[in-house]
């Protein structure tokens, strides 16, 4: 692409890799780090191979993206590099979390009191550029889940919520719940209230967590109640879930395929940012649906792939880098 377009582009659609750290339960069953994060750009997986005589042999798997965070990175460091841009432009801004269940993906989103993830330090700027631009913008809070196509309000009890296209297109959840919210630590009240909702939900053998959408929606209202901008931050279900056919039970193989529809479509809606006149598939699955308005227009959007670093995982790992690599 002509270096022009090319510029324009990178900013509207960002791809980046976030490798974790080895856990120290990890550490201790003798897993081994397999990922190598180099120039700040790039990624390689080594991957252990068998050969025909059982000698084994490394393969590497080299990726490139917009930008790579190794395990030394920092929230902070991460969110200035990915959400903050984003913040200072906001509009319509989405922010995405992907990966395998473990791999990071709600420590880089929520965090914890000690290390907050995006939605605090975004939050944080919002709140700041408010003040110092004495502007009288609102900030309001919502937050939802998206399990088998279904729609929880995660600040209201759980309310099944229902997601409609109006006359002109525009997508509403009606009965969304959405909470104003004056500080910092008001929206970190407000979101682990959502966060409780969450792990409660339901019983099972994999956590809800892991196979349903979680969705943060943080809106600017001027005083008329006018939205002046939005961003959406996006924990997605783990993306395991996905490629697991062999799931034991009917409930779980539905899941999976759900999850690994709503995937495929995310994938190609963002991938049709770029397209100019092309048609958005944002009807094939609920989660596109409701992020209709990310996907047309002036939205700019970014990706984070989260991966773990153990040779366990490394399947995972490939899977997750090749959907990201898509993404571009
Ligand atoms: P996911 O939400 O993708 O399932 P989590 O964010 O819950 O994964 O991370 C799994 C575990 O790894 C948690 O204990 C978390 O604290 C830890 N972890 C994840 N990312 C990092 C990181 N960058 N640095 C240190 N610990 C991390
Ligand atoms: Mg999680």
């Amino acid at each position: 692409a002509p270096a022009q377009s090319r510029q324009a582009e990178e900013q509207r659609i960002k791809v980046c890799v976030r490798k974790r750290p080895l856990t120290c339960a990890e550490s201790r069953r003798g897993e081994a780090d397999v990922v190598t994060t180099t120039g700040g750009e790039c990624v390689i997986v080594h991957e252990v191979k068998e050969a025909v005589d059982l000698s084994q042999y490394i393969l590497q798997h080299k990726f490139y993206f917009d930008q790579v965070f190794g395990e030394e990175s920092s929230n902070k460091e991460v969110y200035q590099q990915t959400a903050y841009p984003l913040v200072q432009h906001i509009g319509k801004v989405t922010c995405f979390a992907y990966g395998q269940t473990g791999a990071g993906k709600t420590h880089t989103m929520l965090g914890s009191p000690a290390i907050p993830g995006l939605y605090a330090l975004a939050v944080q700027d919002i709140f700041a550029h408010l003040s110092a631009t004495h502007s009288y913008q609102l900030v309001f809070v919502s937050f939802f889940e998206i399990y088998c196509g279904q729609l929880y309000d995660l600040l209201d009890h759980r309310k099944r919520l229902f997601a409609r296209e109006d006359g002109q297109r525009v997508v509403h959840i009606s009965g969304l719940r959405d909470v104003r919210v004056d500080s910092v630590s008001s929206l970190l009240e407000v979101i682990s209230r959502g966060t409780a909702e969450r792990t409660q939900g339901m019983s099972g053998v994999n956590p809800l967590s892991s196979r349903s959408h979680a969705l943060l929606q943080i809106q600017l209202r001027d005083s008329n109640q006018q939205i002046a901008g939005r961003m959406w931050f996006v924990d997605l279900a783990g993306s395991e879930r996905a490629s697991d056919t062999k799931e034991p039970d009917r409930q779980s193989r539905m899941e999976g395929a759900e999850i690994n529809q709503s995937l495929l479509a995310l994938k190609e809606c963002i991938r049709s940012l770029d397209q100019e006149q092309s048609h958005t598939p944002f009807r094939q699955s609920k989660l596109t649906q409701v992020l209709k308005d990310s996907f047309v227009g002036d939205s700019m959007t970014c990706m984070i792939a989260n991966i773990s670093p153990g040779h366990t995982a490394t399947e995972h790992t490939l899977n997750t880098l090749r959907y990201a690599d898509r993404v571009k």
